[in-house]
């Protein structure tokens, strides 16, 4: 059955024809899907909630968000099982949200507090999210005709899923040595002058000084060899697309982000600048890896554009260890690696020969296998 829903999956590029319930079925498929976890996160939330999200949403706000999802899912199942011939997206939909209805019958089961928790909540959110800002556009401004089911989406959208869920964890990760670094050194009178700064300065601050350090940090994955077979799977995507940015290997975000966030938290910028910056550089980077052709010329100098990471991951000669900055174009012109021919994208992506395994263990194994 697996293999028949991938290839029902993949069957069709949407919009290209309407009334054949492909759409409505994918779509139903997804928020039966969503509606799903969004349950089991609320039922489980002592393990799989981020403390934040119950915060903002309030359980009721949460309960409400997963019927929203099961009256859509169930209208939009209703319309795919009657224009569609194949009903299999109609019955899976409808089988998940009658497990929904279930488990939401049941009494609480997990709503104990553990200490670190996994974000399902956070997972449905953000695909929710940055889904319904990426789809569309992507549709409506596509650079290369490609479907959201392209080669490999499968092992994006697992990047994409263990990226969210644990991202509490990551939080953890450098907030632990940040408050170490703050208890052993003297830095208050910096931290005072920082924090006192207006936020939107703080903010252009955190871009500049994170883009600098991570400017440096690429430019050494791309050339010791050992951190390149890290770094080597971010590169190993031959589709560029919003999913696509999610490529990352899990040791390469813990350091990535322990690298920019643990120095800004010690020198005292606050919490709100910062996880602004975090939600910033969270949908910059799906941005400039989105399938997008607009490339807006007075931007173009000052601030990255799809065009310009795309050449960062171009297969091309031309394109090997060029554009490695994220926000700011102008650190590559000083150091000599900014790369922009005159309105030409690359021809394709990936590395030279494609080396790197499919699937997320293989993958997450290849650094440390010999070659
Ligand atoms: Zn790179
Ligand atoms: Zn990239």
């Amino acid at each position: 059955m697996i293999k028949e829903l991938y290839e029902e999956l993949e069957a069709e590029k949407p919009l290209t024809r309407f009334g054949t319930g492909w759409m409505s079925g994918v779509l139903a498929l997804t928020l039966a899907m969503m509606a799903l976890f969004s349950m089991v996160s609320l039922q489980y939330a002592g393990w799989l909630s981020v403390p934040e999200i119950q915060n903002i949403l309030g359980d009721t706000g949460q309960r409400s968000l997963v019927y929203f999802f099961v009256i859509t899912a169930f209208l939009l199942s209703c319309i795919s099982l009657i224009l569609r011939q194949n009903k299999l997206f109609g019955l899976l939909a409808n089988s998940l949200l009658m497990l929904t209805l279930l488990l939401g019958s049941m009494v609480n089961l997990g709503a104990t507090k553990s200490n670190v928790s996994f974000g399902l909540d956070w997972f449905v959110l953000n695909l929710l999210l940055t889904g319904i800002i990426f789809i569309p556009l992507e549709r409506l401004f596509q650079r290369r005709n490609q479907s959201v089911f392209r080669f490999e989406w499968r092992d994006d959208l697992l990047y994409f899923f263990v990226g969210s869920i644990m991202v509490q964890s990551l939080a953890l990760l450098s907030l632990s040595p940040s408050n170490f670094i703050l208890l052993h050194a003297s830095l208050n009178n910096l931290q005072d002058i920082v924090v006192q700064q207006p936020f939107y300065l703080q903010l252009i601050e955190i871009m500049f000084l994170t883009d600098l350090v991570q400017y440096w940090l690429h430019r050494i994955l791309h050339q010791v060899p050992f951190l390149w077979k890290f770094h080597a799977i971010h590169h190993s995507t031959q589709a560029m697309d919003w999913l696509a940015g999610s490529r990352m290997h899990f040791i390469e975000i813990i350091v990535l982000r322990s690298l920019t966030i643990i120095p800004m938290n010690v020198l005292g910028f606050s919490q709100t600048a910062i996880y602004t910056y975090l939600i910033i550089v969270y949908l910059y980077s799906t941005y400039l890896h989105a399938n997008l052709k607009f490339d807006v010329e007075w931007v173009k100098p000052i601030l990255a554009t799809p065009r310009f990471h795309h050449w960062h991951h171009g297969i091309e000669k031309e394109a090997i260890d060029v554009n490695f900055s994220i926000h700011f174009p102008i650190l590559d012109r000083i150091f000599g690696t900014y790369y922009m021919p005159k309105s030409k994208w690359p021809s394709a992506y990936g590395i030279k020969n494609h080396p790197i395994p499919s699937g997320y263990l293989k993958q997450f194994l290849y650094p440390f296998k010999k070659n």
